[in-house]
């Protein structure tokens, strides 16, 4: 079967399939599977039930839920490859961030509304999009891809995730050539990319203390430092005046990256008019190579709860994402022996660990990247743009012991120009989903007829 062929067979099978894609995804938007800790857990597990439901209808066999340990199911089912094929594991998550009318939606984060060729609802892109994806790419198989399958959507990757131990735990059941997690994007619609590398993400929280207690600003302002004036004088050199981090030690990823467009950042990071970008190099060296580190937290009183005092304690919370190669530990140290050495004063500097993941890099030597590759240009009539991802996935660690030969194929439906993931107002393009499904469908094919030509 030539490519041309299947690629005409596979578009014409998704456009008929499209209106139920549509459908179903706006179904599977109704439920809050938010899974973090502290929200309800019926939508959540309805959910899992509803993603099962889907797979289901579109044909796929045995379909189940495994239980996680500790955490919300995955879903999960098999097709066995045909004799001499390989196998793909797809990845996709069922589980959300929290969204709430009030932060900013134009409509009801939990009724999909579709308008302008997009379909908003919390989970849209991410990772809704990525269920029919893999749903829709298999049901053009009629349930029958050419090549072997396993499905697994989890339900806890936006949280805590029970999932890293299951799969230490039972590596043989992740085993596999390649995995496709159907969980990232394209810079802008219609310009296909694969993402080959992704920062990792380390946090601590600093806590700084001065007095002991909360003194009169009048009686004693003046000659005892106030806490929060300490700390903010030490987040202030976590950077310096270009907006480029400062801190001494920290590594690069030395590997180039192509460049991001700034009118398409500006635009898509909802950068106010006259704002400044920050840093300097490249924007794919900022975005993707490089270490950015932000405050995402401070402990002060509120402006509502301000009286003239000196204050006494103050805390932060400090997050910061590396470059994909780097050693997570090594630069956490780095980031706290760094925020103790600049305390000004001698006050009182505490520090505790919260987060280290690594970042990742895909092989792209392997035959499911060059596939990868030619189904993506096929689909979208374009070039395939290599890109990094500023974000991480500490599974794809795990994913990568228990297969250590596996490659890596990372795509997805969602746009960073307008999807809005983990924002409010979220949106999937529908072209984007359509050309993503002709992509992973004709990804199958390529894999499979792989195997028959050699
Ligand atoms: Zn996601």
């Amino acid at each position: 079967m030539k490519t041309e062929e299947t690629s005409d067979e596979i578009r014409s099978k998704t456009r008929v399939l499209m209106p139920g894609v549509l459908e179903k995804l706006k179904n599977l938007i109704r439920y809050p599977s938010v899974a973090f800790p502290g929200y309800p857990s019926e939508p959540v597990t309805a959910m899992a039930a509803a993603t099962a439901a889907l797979l289901r209808e579109y044909g796929l066999p045995a379909v189940r839920l495994i239980d996680i340990p500790g955490g919300y199911p995955a879903v999960y089912c098999e097709i066995p490859a045909p004799p001499g094929a390989p196998t793909v594991m797809m990845y996709a998550h069922y589980d959300v961030q929290p969204a709430r009318k009030e932060d900013g939606w134009e409509t009801d984060p939990w009724t999909a509304v579709e308008k302008d060729g997009r379909i908003y609802g919390r989970g849209a892109a991410d990772d809704k999009s990525g269920i029919v994806m893999i749903a829709a790419s298999l049901a053009v198989f009629d349930g029958k891809p050419p090549m072997g399958v396993k499905v697994l959507i989890e339900g806890e990757e936006e949280t805590n995730s029970h999932l890293d131990a299951f799969v230490a735990a039972h590596p043989a059941f992740f085993r596999c050539d390649l995995f496709i997690i159907a969980d990232m994007g394209n810079l802008s619609v219609g310009d296909p990319s694969l993402t080959t590398s992704l920062r990792g993400e380390v946090s601590c929280i600093v806590e700084v203390s001065t007095l002991k207690s909360p003194v009169h600003s009048g009686t004693f302002g003046g000659a005892a430092p106030d806490a929060l004036i300490a700390l903010m004088q030490m987040l202030a050199t976590l950077h310096d005046a270009n907006g480029d981090v400062a801190v001494p030690g920290l590594m690069t990823y030395s590997h180039g990256n192509p460049e991001y467009p700034a009118d398409l950042y500006r635009e898509s990071v909802g950068l106010l008019e006259g704002v400044d970008l920050t840093g300097t190099g490249s924007l794919g060296a900022r975005l993707w190579s490089k270490p950015s580190v932000t405050v995402i937290g401070i402990d002060a009183p509120s402006i509502n709860a301000s009286a003239n005092i000196l204050i006494p304690r103050a805390g932060a919370k400090i997050s910061m994402r590396i470059a994909p190669d780097a050693d997570p530990r090594c630069e956490l140290q780095i980031l706290m022996d760094h925020i103790r050495a600049v305390a000004p004063w001698n006050v009182r500097v505490g520090m505790q660990e919260v987060s280290s993941s690594s970042g990742f890099i895909c092989p792209t030597a392997g035959p499911g990247f060059a596939a990868a590759c030619r189904a993506l240009e096929t689909a979208f009539e374009k070039p395939v743009l290599e890109k990094g991802s500023g974000g991480s996935i500490p599974l794809l660690h795990v994913l990568h012991n228990a297969a250590p030969d596996a490659e890596f194929i990372l795509w997805g439906a969602a746009d960073s120009a307008a999807s809005c993931i983990h924002g409010t107002n979220e949106s999937v393009d529908i072209g984007e989903l359509e050309r993503s499904i002709v992509a992973q469908s004709l990804f199958l094919s390529l894999m499979g007829n792989r195997r028959q030509n050699e």
